[in-house]
């Protein structure tokens, strides 16, 4: 499907093939925890894995992660981008940002937001696109919340080809919704210092009030048990769809954190990634 707009933009050499045909590093070499399901979903891609940017180890570097909203995907793209050498890109910063520097798409987001509606597919897909021109992002990008759609997924597949920047990772970080709705509704975040705790988890040692800063507890409002069956809804209409089609075509790497921490998580995306393990916590 890709293959014929390869032909355009080739680049002179392969810039990063210098493991062979696949363009990753062999089984084995990292530790042999590569399991052999992600490592045979390459195969269909040897003839152009050239177009694959893979940091110079092996390992991608344009990876789209997917999961349910609270699942703390956004706190493995923190900890992991670093590793990946690569930016995150998350739609709701870059709309709340598009909109303060008022460009384009951001004047066209800021109307709907204005009247309260959904900001459409198309100036989602506007905003990436705006966002995905930097210099620093063709060089390794992690996408977090987009595609949330089938047609962002069509569109992203598409100009993302184009600019010659295809995601080499697609990743699905898939937690259970009770679990997600033990952890939302049981989350509270201190309304001076902003700092996140858990009713169960991660009680404060200062009961209602932040064990930080002594501030006042809160529920931040997406949190609230409406506005959580409102994503949950949205994601399992819109997004489990794209999650679906990309398994059916063996693309999707999948990691079951079930009720697994954020460290534990951690261990299996870097493992799915192909990325060394997390550095050991000093105790
Ligand atoms: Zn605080």
């Amino acid at each position: 499907m890709t293959a014929s707009a390869t032909s355009a933009g080739v680049p002179s050499r392969p810039r990063r093939c210098q493991r062979g045909g696949s363009g990753r590093a062999e089984p084995g070499s990292s530790r042999g925890r590569r399991s052999p399901r992600l490592a045979s979903g390459r195969v269909s891609r040897v003839g152009f894995a050239w177009r694959v940017a893979l940091h110079p180890r092996g390992i991608p570097v344009r990876i789209v992660v997917f999961g349910p909203p609270g699942g703390g995907k956004g706190t493995q793209v923190d900890r992991i981008k670093g590793d990946a050498g690569a930016v995150a890109i998350a739609p709701g910063d870059l709309l709340r940002q598009a909109v303060a520097e008022g460009t384009p798409a951001g004047r066209r987001a800021q109307d709907f937001m204005r009247r309260g509606e959904l900001v459409p597919d198309e100036v989602v897909i506007d905003l990436i696109r705006e966002r995905a021109e930097a210099p620093e992002v063709r060089r390794g990008y992690i996408l977090d919340g987009f595609p949330r759609t089938m047609v962002q997924l069509e569109a992203a597949e598409r100009f993302l080809g184009e600019a010659g920047m295809v995601p080499d990772a697609w990743l699905f970080i898939d937690v259970p919704e009770s679990v997600i709705e033990e952890r939302i509704l049981g989350r509270r975040t201190c309304t001076s210092c902003q700092a996140s705790w858990h009713v169960t988890f991660n009680p404060s040692p200062r009961g209602e009030q932040c064990g930080r800063c002594g501030g006042e507890l809160g529920r931040r409002a997406d949190d609230a048990p409406d506005k959580l069956r409102t994503r949950l809804e949205a994601y399992r209409r819109d997004t489990v769809p794209v999650i679906d089609h990309l398994r059916a075509q063996g693309r999707l790497r999948t990691v079951e954190a079930g009720t697994l921490g954020p460290d534990a998580v951690e261990r299996l995306v870097r493992s799915a990634l192909g990325l060394d393990p997390p550095p050991p916590k000093v105790a």
